[in-house]
């Protein structure tokens, strides 16, 4: 007769984060509506989480804040009846914010390991899904341990990684293919360290997300392209806009159009030389509060881009809602299966619905000649991608751009 443990915890994505290591955990919740309605949602889950384990013949516990635990006898489908009971939750609306559970299920097989080992087993696997909103379950495995070794070890040398200035910038130009001309880049950051050398931002990125990190960083980099930019201007260059990226962490603390307004003025620059990239699953958290970010970021002059236009569930119906400029789809969303003719057929309609909605759309992750010629056919100009360039490093940029003109 199995059992096993189950960590429940509301998703990261609506806490508070962006305090550096050791201070995070604060709850945007609290922050945003108040103690007493983050208090109401934690006993109306309190209380549904005890009568289910109640029916099951288990037992619920709160470890703290909106961490539970519940010891149930152990059954496959039970995930699908914890997801049932979010929705009705997301449906009742206790409050107004869509909130997610994340779980950390440890299953017992050997009776003799004591319960915090379980309860710290359980909290592990939780740990691997915080901040997912596809997967929110995860079993726990040794794989789990090692995972979460290598992120222990990418956040506790974080901090000092952002003060020893191990983060640096690489730059991808944008072509306009039509002319062939160079008409700005994207920044994209790397991991410089001097152990393991330059590390993707694939490897850390996830991590900073959950841990509250990335805006930290997020502002560095904002930071370091308007220092670049205002150094090419007073070098006499007439500069290219730069996009930069917007986590959704960052549009959870709000503030962003002030921000990126006053680096701007410090370094000189007019809002038409950085352009903000804001991604789709930024609308999931809360619609409104996106919506009223990039109204202030477009009163403020600056140009917003949709990133990953099509990766998520919900492309389609936040584009009637926000007022982006820039529609950047990425070739790899439409790569998977499907067949050619199709693939093109939807590629030619998101141009079309976009420039009918008055919206440019920047191509990402060209590859090939033959998908940059395509794209001209369908009035796309503007692309990015390893047929153009790979990103560089800003000196290399620097030449191609600025040196031979
Ligand atoms: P993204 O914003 O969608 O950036 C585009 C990614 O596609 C970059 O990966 C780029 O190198 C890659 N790429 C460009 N052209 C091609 C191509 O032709 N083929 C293929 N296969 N890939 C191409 P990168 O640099 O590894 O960055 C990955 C992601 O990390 C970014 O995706 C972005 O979400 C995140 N990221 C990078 N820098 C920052 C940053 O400063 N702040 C935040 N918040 N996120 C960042
Ligand atoms: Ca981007
Ligand atoms: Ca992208």
């Amino acid at each position: 007769n199995k059992t096993f443990y189950l960590d429940v915890e509301v998703i990261e994505g609506i806490k508070a984060t962006a305090k550096r290591q050791g201070v995070t955990d604060s709850r945007l919740v609290n922050e945003i509506y108040g103690y007493d309605r983050g208090n109401a949602l934690l006993q109306a889950l309190a209380k549904d989480l005890a009568a289910f384990t109640g029916t099951c013949g288990g037992l619920c516990a709160r470890i703290t804040g909106d961490r539970f635990v519940m010891l149930i006898p152990h059954r496959e489908e039970l995930i699908q009846s914890f997801y049932d009971k979010e929705q009705e939750y997301r449906d009742k609306r206790v409050i107004q914010l869509d909130f997610y559970i994340h779980y950390g299920i440890c299953v017992i097989e050997d009776l003799s390991v004591p319960a915090d080992r379980l309860v710290d087993a359980a909290r592990l696997a939780q740990q691997m899904v915080k901040g997912n909103y596809e997967n929110r379950v995860c079993y726990y495995d040794s794989g789990v341990k090692d995972k979460l070794l290598k992120e222990q070890e990418i956040i506790s040398t974080m901090a000092q990684a952002l003060d020893n200035r191990e983060f640096i910038i690489h730059l991808q130009p944008q072509y306009n293919h039509r002319s062939g001309a160079i008409c700005g880049a994207e920044a994209l950051v790397r991991w410089n360290s001097p152990e393991k050398g330059l590390i993707p931002p694939g490897e850390f990125i996830p991590v900073f997300e959950s841990n509250g990190f990335i805006s930290l960083l997020d502002e560095y980099v904002w930071e370091t392209v308007c220092a670049l930019q205002r150094d090419w201007q007073e070098q006499g260059h007439d500069i290219l806009p730069i996009s930069i990226n917007v986590s959704r962490a960052d549009m959870l603390k709000g503030g962003i159009a002030d921000k990126l307004f006053a680096l701007i003025r410090k370094y000189g620059l007019t809002p038409d030389k950085l352009r903000v990239e804001i991604t789709e699953s930024a609308y999931m958290d809360n619609p409104q509060q996106l919506i009223a970010e990039i109204h202030r970021l477009t009163e403020r002059g600056f140009t917003v881009e949709m990133d990953d236009f099509g990766s998520g569930y919900s492309s389609l119906n936040m584009l009637k809602d926000v007022p982006f400029h820039v529609l950047k789809t990425d070739l790899k969303f439409l790569s998977a299966g499907g067949s050619e003719t199709r693939k093109d057929r939807i590629l030619d309609n998101i141009i079309r619905m976009a420039h009918e909605m008055g919206m440019f759309v920047v191509a990402e992750g060209v590859e090939t000649q033959e998908q940059a010629d395509y794209l001209l056919t369908l009035n796309c100009e503007q692309m990015q991608g390893y047929y153009f360039s790979r990103p560089i490093p800003v000196s290399q940029y620097e030449q191609m751009v600025y040196t031979n003109g």
